[in-house]
């Protein structure tokens, strides 16, 4: 991953396909991309959950396959580990999460539509 400063356009993202279940790079600049390996295509919304979903199983040590778009975050871990997780994401994608917003970022689709919002808003003013 690239560094936080770094031109978003540039940015891949290592992330687990939903279809077949192996890995490969989502170019984050991509509106769509397709799974090298299975050719399933995939949106640029879609590849943040499964990074995301990567992420939270990881921080949190909890199955992957257990976390779905409408999994609350304060179920899945605690809230100290949720505002690292938050922080973490930051820097992934190179955006910053407002305080006010944390509140409306209760599960896993409303996190994923948040940072889709804030990377397609970089990506414009970049162009
Ligand atoms: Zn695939």
């Amino acid at each position: 991953m690239n560094h936080a400063n770094h031109s978003l356009g540039d940015v891949s993202l290592n992330i687990q396909c939903d279809h077949c279940g192996k890995n490969f790079s989502y170019p984050l600049a991509a509106e769509t991309f397709v799974c090298p390996h299975c050719a399933q295509s995939m949106t640029r919304i879609q590849a943040i959950e499964s990074f995301l979903r990567t992420a939270m199983s990881a921080t949190f040590s909890y199955d992957r396959k257990l976390i779905r778009g409408s999994s609350r975050l304060n179920e899945i871990g605690d809230s100290m580990g949720t505002i690292e997780l938050l922080m973490r994401l930051e820097t992934d994608f190179g955006i910053s999460i407002d305080h006010d917003d944390i509140e409306e970022l209760e599960n896993v689709a409303a996190v994923s539509h948040y940072i889709h919002r804030k990377v397609s808003q970089k990506l414009k003013a970049a162009v």
